[in-house]
């Protein structure tokens, strides 16, 4: 397979038709699958905010402070506040704020923005409201038919370092199911599931940089999903998930 960037994008702004953009930019193919950066999703849609837009509740002024405290540097209780309005919990509230957003997605700070946030003078920019259905509009309006993936740079635990995740995806399944298929020797495979989505997703990111590339949109070509059973899975149900309940009765301690 071959991935490239779309060169040439301009500076996103809210309002823009991002599927216009790219598609005077590159000849898509119905069978590409295109990785969209969540930042230039959110500028589109207009998900920049202000610092001033949170008023920092009580809660959130307690989390800073504890932040802060750790930290020993300042900490904004209006961004907690931010991070707070963009989650449906709280899994861990120190050293840092990993949460669950509305859309099932888990990420340090509900996945908001500091930088790329774009011009004018906003502070923040947040995650798209639904990542799922900004993959399907985007996709609607290319004039190819290509699977679209939107995709954001997220840490993960056990290991250093950030890489590519999908946070939506439209025209392909989230995972590739090898379960009920055998391995060279013949032994039936039980529990291999392969979230291609994310795998993409990180193979995109290699190509679209962190910094001031210039580069939201990659284009992967001449991937196939292959004859495989798919599965729509990708964030886990809180009840299976076995490391997420551990998380929410553990608690930091500076030794
Ligand atoms: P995230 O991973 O979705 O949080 O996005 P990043 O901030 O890592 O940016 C990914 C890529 O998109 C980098 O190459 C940025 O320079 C680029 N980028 C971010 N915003 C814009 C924009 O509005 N226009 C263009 N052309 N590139 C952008
Ligand atoms: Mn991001
Ligand atoms: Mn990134």
């Amino acid at each position: 397979m071959d991935v490239f960037a779309v060169p040439g994008l301009p500076e996103v702004r809210p309002g823009d038709d991002l599927a216009a953009l790219i598609d005077d930019r590159t000849d898509l193919r119905d069978d590409d699958v295109v990785a969209v950066a969540s930042t230039v999703v959110s500028k589109a849609e207009d998900r920049r905010a202000d610092l001033e837009d949170f008023p920092a509740s009580p809660r959130a002024r307690e989390l800073a402070a504890r932040l802060a405290e750790i930290a020993d540097e300042d900490k904004d209780p209006r961004f907690a506040q931010a991070v707070l309005e963009e989650s449906t919990e709280i899994i861990v509230e120190a050293p840092f704020l990993l949460t669950a957003t509305k859309f099932g997605h888990v990420g340090v700070n509900a996945g908001i923005d500091r930088s790329n946030v774009g011009d004018g003078d906003a502070d923040l920019l947040l995650l798209p409201e639904r990542p799922h259905e900004s993959a399907a509009r985007i996709r609607r309006n290319l004039a190819a038919d290509p699977a679209v993936i939107v995709t954001d740079t997220s840490g993960r635990p056990f290991r250093h370092g950030q890489r590519g995740v999908a946070l939506g995806w439209a025209g392909i399944p989230a995972s590739r199911d090898w379960r009920g298929e055998r391995d060279r020797d013949g032994h039936e495979l039980e529990v291999t599931v392969e979230a291609v989505v994310d795998e993409l997703a990180a193979a995109a990111n290699l190509v679209t940089g962190e910094g001031d590339d210039g580069l939201p949109v990659a284009v992967v070509r001449d991937w196939a999903f292959g004859d495989h059973d798919g599965s729509e899975h990708l964030y886990r149900e809180v009840e299976g998930d076995f490391v997420r309940q551990a998380l929410r009765g553990w608690e930091f301690a500076r030794d």
